[in-house]
């Protein structure tokens, strides 16, 4: 059976339900060090990042987040494991949702705190269950399976429910692709609360991308999950372009810069690949909705460019530049990044 997601509010997100799918990161600050993450939530929020999670270690760590709070836009995820004052202390101080795994916080008096405190604050929870850590119980009857990662979910969720709490997303992640798909597939057949999709520990940014491209973009592609992080040994930032490429690539999300490239082939006669990567870069941050096509040469250059907003088609050390369809001019290879940059920006 399939369930429609539940709704659930993060500040003023909803994940889930019809909603948009958003783009999740974490960051490597620490998160004591107010100054350095919030510096580095601005520049999540520059790329597009939708939601931010901070990992809170220590008391000091969840009594950052009021101050963190008032710099940001975005809403703020409060990463806890096993101290369940972290988690009350992290929502007093503002965090917007929690991760935590209530099985393992330790007594029913302390989930039943921290519920009490996410009730009273309307703040959700988030039970990440990851195939590393799972209960030694449910590994010795499932093994370190999908069917597993479902179970451990259940279960954490059903401490909640008990508690007439409901407002949880899920995320099942293992650093091994297929058996993330599967689990995320399982377990969108057994309930109704929204999926936060990741492949984790995917690895530098090379080997991540191609892991979490296929795991969360095979999974979106059949309709399955609601809020998406790319895990990546690299800068938040590029877990940010990372994901939302992920969305663009599928037409889930239609905003900002398409770019079309060709791979290049013995008929180019400019240098494509430089011009193709100084455009991206340097529009890495520019919220245009508008399809850029930068093409070697005349055999399918103009088709192209042509059917983009703008874009061109290599010649002999020049190109020729189209917008919406018609031949503007003719540029000599120096000069195409700037001249092409030069029109994107007055779109
Ligand atoms: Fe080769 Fe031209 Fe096709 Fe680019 S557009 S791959 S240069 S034939």
């Amino acid at each position: 059976m399939y369930f429609v997601k539940k709704s659930i509010r993060v500040k003023d997100l909803i994940i889930g339900g019809n909603s948009n799918i958003t783009v999740q990161s974490m960051t490597t600050t620490d998160t004591r060090d107010v100054k350095s993450t919030i510096e580095q939530i601005k520049r999540l929020e520059d790329v597009g990042c939708d939601i931010v999670r901070v990992a809170v270690l220590d008391l000091e760590a969840s009594f950052a987040i009021s101050q963190i709070k008032k710099n940001i836009k975005i809403p703020l995820v409060a990463d806890i494991h096993f101290d369940y004052r972290l988690a009350i202390e992290s929502i007093k101080n503002g965090a917007d949702k929690i991760r935590i795994n209530p099985g393992n916080i330790g007594s029913i008096d302390r989930i039943k705190k921290v519920v009490s405190a996410a009730k009273e604050y309307g703040v959700p929870i988030r039970i990440g269950v990851n195939a590393g850590s799972l209960a030694k119980d449910i590994v010795q009857k499932y093994g370190v399976t999908p069917k597993a990662m479902v179970v451990s979910a259940l279960e954490n969720a059903k401490i909640l429910e008990d508690l007439d709490f409901y407002d949880i997303v899920f995320s099942l992640k293992a650093s091994d692709v297929v058996k993330t798909i599967e689990a995320y597939t399982l377990i969108d057949k057994e309930s109704d609360y929204p999926l936060h999709l990741g492949v984790t520990e995917s690895g530098t940014k090379w080997n991540g991308i191609i892991k979490s491209s296929i795991g969360i973009g095979s999974l979106l592609a059949r309709g399955i999950g609601d809020t998406i992080r790319v895990s990546l040994t690299s800068e938040p930032e590029d877990e940010v372009r990372a994901g939302i490429e992920i969305l663009k690539a599928l037409g889930i999300r239609k905003n900002g810069i398409q770019f079309i490239s060709c791979p290049t082939c013995g008929r180019c006669k400019i240098n494509l690949i430089e011009i193709a990567n100084k455009v991206q870069d340097s529009l890495a941050n520019v919220d245009k909705n508008i399809k850029v096509a930068i093409m070697g040469c005349a055999v399918n250059g103009p088709g192209e460019a042509k059917e983009a907003d703008i874009g061109i088609a290599g010649g002999d050390k020049e190109a020729l530049l189209f917008k919406k369809g018609k031949i503007i001019r003719k540029i000599s290879e120096d000069n195409i990044v700037k001249e092409l940059l030069d029109e994107i920006y007055k779109m």
